[in-house]
C-alpha cells in the first residue's frame, strides 16, 4: 500500500470486543492472569506493554520503516536510545545547530556519567569526517535542524560514521517527506508532540530501529527506565497520524507562501524554508515586538500543530544553548506555518511586521 493509505489504517485493527472501527482506549494498569505467569502475549502490566500503545508502536514503525517504541516525551526517547546505544565514557557526535533540550541532556546529564560530545555543523561533510573517531559511539543528526533549518544529508553522514551508529531526530520533515532508515540511518527519533500528533493536545515520543536486537535494547530501557506514554494520549498521538499527508501538504504549501511573502518585506532577512515541511525562519531587528503582536499566530514554544505559532528561539525554546557553540541570535524569528488559510497568515505577519 502507498503511505497516504497505511498512514489511514496502520497499527489499527477494529475492536475484539465489539467490532469498532476505531478500538477501545486500553487504560487498565495490569491484566488477569488465569494462571500465575500466564497472561496473552506480552501484557502482564501496563508499564511493559499496553494494546493502545502497541497499536500506535506498530503504527509509528510502519510509517518510518522499523521497529518502534513509544515514549512519554520526545526527550524520554532520545535519553532511551541514547542510553542503549552508548555506555558511560562514550564519545558522540552532535549538530551546533539542534534542539536546545537535546543538548541540555547530553551536555547538563549525560556527562556526568562521562558521555563525551563533540559538536559539528553536519553540512560540512568535512568537518564531520573530523569530528568521528574509531571509537565513536553514536552520531546525533536533526534535520532540517532547529531552529536554523539547515538540511544536513543523512546519506553522505552513513558514509563517514566509521563503526558510529546513526540517529536521525525526524521530528521536522516527518516520515511523509524522508525516511532516515531508508537512507541508511540506524534509528529515528521524533517528537511526537509536533507534527505527528499534530493537534497540540498531547506530548510524546518515539524511537524507531531498524534491526531487531537494537529494538530489544530500547525496549529494555523503555521498561527499566519506565517513560511511557499513557494510553489517551497513544490514542490522540495515533489519530493524529491518520491525517499525516493531508496536513504536511497544507503546512507546506503555507510555509511556501509565507516564505515568498517575507522575502519581499523590508527589515526582513535570511528567510529559511527548506522547501517542505511548515518550518520558517526569518530575522528582524524588531524580532521580539513581532512575535508579540501577531493575532493569527500565537506566541508559544513548540511546533507541527494544525495552529500557526510565532516564537524568538533565543528568549524562549533555545535558552539552554545560550553561551554554547549552538547559541542562536536573538533577532531570529521562528514560525510553525498551521493550516489555516495561507492569506490570513500573510496579513497577520503583514500588520505585526
Ligand atoms: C520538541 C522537540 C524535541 C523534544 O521533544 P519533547 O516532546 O518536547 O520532549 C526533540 N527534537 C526536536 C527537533 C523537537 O522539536
Amino acid at each position: 500500500m502507498r503511505f497516504a493509505t497505511r498512514a489511514v489504517h496502520a497499527g489499527l485493527e477494529p475492536d475484539p470486543g465489539y467490532g469498532g472501527v476505531v478500538p477501545a482506549i486500553h487504560q487498565a494498569s495490569t491484566y488477569v492472569q488465569p494462571a500465575p505467569g500466564e497472561f496473552r502475549e506480552d501484557y502482564d502490566y501496563s508499564r511493559s506493554a499496553n494494546p493502545t500503545r502497541s497499536a500506535l508502536e506498530r503504527a509509528l514503525g510502519e510509517l518510518e520503516g522499523g521497529l518502534a517504541s513509544a515514549f512519554s516525551s520526545g526527550m524520554a526517547a532520545e535519553h532511551a536510545l541514547i542510553t542503549a546505544v552508548a555506555s558511560a565514557g562514550a564519545h558522540v557526535v552532535i549538530p551546533d545547530d539542534l534542539y536546545g533540550g537535546t543538548y541540555r541532556l547530553v551536555d547538563k546529564v549525560l556527562t556526568r556519567w562521562g558521555l563525551e560530545y563533540t559538536m559539528v555543523d553536519q553540512t560540512d561533510l568535512d568537518a564531520v569526517e573530523r569530528a568521528v573517531r574509531d571509537d565513536t559511539a553514536l552520531i546525533w543528526v536533526e534535520t532540517p535542524t532547529n531552529p536554523t533549518l539547515k538540511v544536513v544529508d543523512v546519506g553522505e553522514i552513513v558514509a563517514r560514521r566509521r563503526s558510529a551508529f546513526v540517529a536521525v531526530d525526524n521530528t521536522f520533515a516527518t516520515p511523509v517527506f524522508q525516511r532516515p532508515l531508508d537512507l541508511g540511518a540506524d534509528a529515528v527519533v521524533h517528537s511526537t508532540t509536533k507534527y505527528l500528533g499534530g493537534h497540540s493536545d498531547a506530548v510524546g515520543g518515539a524511537v524507531i530501529v531498524a534491526d531487531a536486537a537494537r529494538h530489544e535494547a530500547v525496549r529494555f530501557v523503555q521498561n527499566s527506565v519506565g517513560a511511557v506514554p499513557g494510553p489517551l494520549d497513544c490514542f490522540l498521538v495515533h489519530r493524529g497520524l491518520r491525517t499525516l499527508p493531508l496536513r504536511m501538504a497544507a503546512h507546506s504549501e503555507n510555509a511556501r507562501a509565507v516564505s515568498e511573502w517575507l522575502r519581499g518585506v523590508d527589515g526582513v532577512r535570511d528567510v529559511r524554508w527548506p522547501g517542505f515541511s511548515g518550518m520558517v525562519s526569518f530575522r528582524h531587528d524588531d524580532a521580539v515586538r513581532i512575535a508579540s503582536s501577531t493575532r493569527v499566530f500565537s506566541c508559544a514554544e513548540s511546533l507541527g500543530g494544525v495552529e500557526s505559532l510565532i516564537e524568538v528561539p533565543q528568549a524562549m525554546t533555545h535558552q539552554s544553548v545560550e553561551g554554547s557553540a549552538a547559541a542562536v541570535p536573538a533577532d531570529l524569528v521562528r514560525l510553525s506555518c498551521g493550516i489555516e488559510d495561507a492569506q490570513d497568515l500573510i496579513e497577520d505577519l503583514a500588520q505585526a511586521v
